[in-house]
């Protein structure tokens, strides 16, 4: 499997509005071991954890938000929705003594899926810096 230093390059050579496997999760094309969904956001635990607990919150509907770079004032909503579900997903998780949110954004960043969503890691002591 590529590094995920390969990965998000790769990624960031696509145009920024092409489909991701993450429309194929929210199409139900592709199945995702889902631990919360409402209207606008789906949360599901990653196909690759970091941690005990490693569960991704996107928007259902990417609306030109492939990163956080790319936020607009329309998106406000959206971020803050996210948020506030994270804290919602890691209290049903158990995560009461912390955890750890990211956003990976473009290749310095390692993303790889350019459809924006949040890394919730929780479950171990994290460490800090990251890498
Ligand atoms: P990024 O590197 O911040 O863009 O994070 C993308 C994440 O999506 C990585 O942690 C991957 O392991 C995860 N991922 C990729 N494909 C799938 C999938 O089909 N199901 C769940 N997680 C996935």
């Amino acid at each position: 499997m590529a590094s995920e230093k390969e990965a998000a390059l790769a990624a960031a050579a696509l145009p920024a509005d092409s489909p991701t496997i993450f429309d194929k999760i929210i199409n139900k094309e592709i199945p995702a071991n889902v631990v919360y969904e409402d209207d606008k956001v789906l949360a599901f635990r990653d196909i690759n954890p970091q941690a005990p607990i490693h569960i991704l919150l996107i928007p259902k509907v990417k609306d030109g938000l492939s990163g956080v770079s790319k936020a607009e004032e329309r998106h406000i909503e959206i971020l803050g929705r996210l948020l506030y579900t994270a804290k919602l997903v890691a209290k049903q998780e158990g995560l009461e003594d912390g955890f750890r949110l990211v956003i990976n954004d473009g290749p310095s960043g390692c993303q790889s899926v350019y459809h924006l969503h949040i890394h919730l890691l929780g479950g171990r002591q994290m460490n800090w810096p990251p890498g």
